[in-house]
């Protein structure tokens, strides 16, 4: 057998194995040191009542020869499909059909396998630094070239950084795949519409497609900044979303997500949303039904008012925390539409320096910034997902050590 070298020669992921090595070397050698971690990227809070209720009630269902379900509809049941359209899209006057929705187990799956609908030579950008699937599932399809001193030889990268504001500039050369993620992961920074806008008019005119990643859009708070792609005029014709329960409403171990694709999405006159639904209805069997009841108890009433709860909860750590570290004068990022703070690291320290610093000196453990690309480097990720208690401690002994 010959074997797929794009994949074969992959470098290792090693970031969160790096993190955790380092965190298990130094807990061995220093068994009473009781470490706080605001590295986590999973959430932490369990499933609110609206969602386990659902969920056991269609668990029975199940259970019995009337409410028995096999494989169900390719792309979704659609009750869960109109309950997504009618709470994340017709309420913001935004009009998606069903049609155009696609359920899934993850986002991570979607913009993972999404790469498959491109040529083997279409020309990638991805901002810098950036959440790893857009690039290692277009590395391992062979389409970025050789990975070189931490940079693949192919690939467009759009730094984004203090000195832009973590806004990323047009590509300077003409790319066909354009992947933001908004609110970012790592950066917890967001886009305006204003800031957006060029990137929608870059695809239109360069015949470019946009996958935008929008897992984290439930805990944007400010107006200016759009929960979806497709409040922009024309994103319709140039942008794939990509949206997620996981972090909505503590999905990560449950596992549902969703990606619209809009009819009008053609190139060299074939229908992006009808490929799409022939590559899923052939390698995917779709989500459970009752975890698909469980997704749509998100848009009661109830469920509604108890996910903002913890997305509140969230939230406030993530002020606890970039207050607390401006406080100390560090610069901080983010932390206001997501859950993620990116801190500039201390007089320029190398981010797995600072890495080392803080776990050995202050026991609390974040993520380097170097590990999401070149331009992470002097750069520091703190997450919003721990107990308040812990939040608030961790933070106090940050700034002791700073
Ligand atoms: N997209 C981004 C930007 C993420 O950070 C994550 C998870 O951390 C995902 C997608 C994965 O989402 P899911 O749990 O739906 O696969």
């Amino acid at each position: 057998m010959k074997l797929n070298t794009s994949l074969s020669t992959m470098p290792a992921g090693y970031l969160f194995a790096e993190v955790a090595k380092r965190i298990k070397e130094y807990s061995a050698s220093n068994p009473d040191a009781a470490i706080l971690r605001l590295g986590i990227g999973d959430v932490t809070l369990p499933l609110v009542s609206a969602i386990t209720d659902a969920f056991t009630i269609a668990v029975q269902e199940m259970g019995t020869p009337a409410g028995f379900r096999g494989y169900g509809p390719d792309f979704g049941y659609d009750f869960l499909i109109d309950a997504i359209i009618a709470g994340d899209y017709t309420a913001r006057g935004v009009e998606i059909n069903r049609d155009e929705v696609f359920i899934s187990d993850g986002a991570k799956s979607d913009v993972g396998n999404l790469q498959e609908l491109f040529a083997w030579d279409a020309k990638i950008a991805v901002t810098d630094p950036v959440y790893p699937v857009y690039v290692d599932s277009n590395a391992m399809a062979g389409r970025l070239g050789q990975y070189v001193d931490g940079k693949w030889t192919n690939l467009c990268y759009l730094p984004c950084n203090a000195e832009n504001g973590f806004v990323p500039a047009l590509p300077k050369e003409k790319v066909d795949v354009i992947y933001l993620c908004y609110p970012n992961n790592p950066t917890g920074t967001v886009l305006t519409r204003d800031q957006l806008k060029p990137f929608v008019d870059y695809a239109l005119e360069n015949d470019a497609l946009i996958i935008y990643d929008a897992a984290y859009k439930a805990f944007i708070t400010e107006k200016d900044v759009p929960l979806s792609i497709y409040e922009l005029p024309g994103a319709k014709k140039c942008a794939i979303e990509c949206c997620s329960f996981s972090k909505t409403a503590g999905f990560t171990g449950t596992r549902c997500a969703y990606t619209v694709v809009p009819k009008e999405l053609e190139y060299d006159g074939v229908s992006l949303n009808r490929i799409w639904g022939r590559r899923q209805a052939t390698k995917f069997n779709g989500v459970s039904y009752p975890v698909q009841r469980a997704a749509a108890a998100v848009y009661t009433e109830e469920g509604q008012k108890q996910i903002q709860e913890s997305i509140a909860y969230y939230l406030e750590n993530a002020r606890i925390i970039r207050e607390g570290l401006v406080k100390a004068g560090v610069q901080v990022f983010g932390g206001v539409n997501a859950p993620y703070i990116w801190m500039k690291t201390p007089d320029d320290m190398k981010s797995w320096d600072f890495f080392d610093l803080l776990l050995k000196k202050a026991h609390v453990v974040g993520t380097p910034g170097e590990g999401f690309g070149p331009s992470g480097e002097g750069y520091f990720r703190l997450t919003a997902f721990n107990t308040k208690e812990n939040t608030q401690a961790a933070v106090e002994r940050i700034v002791q050590i700073l």
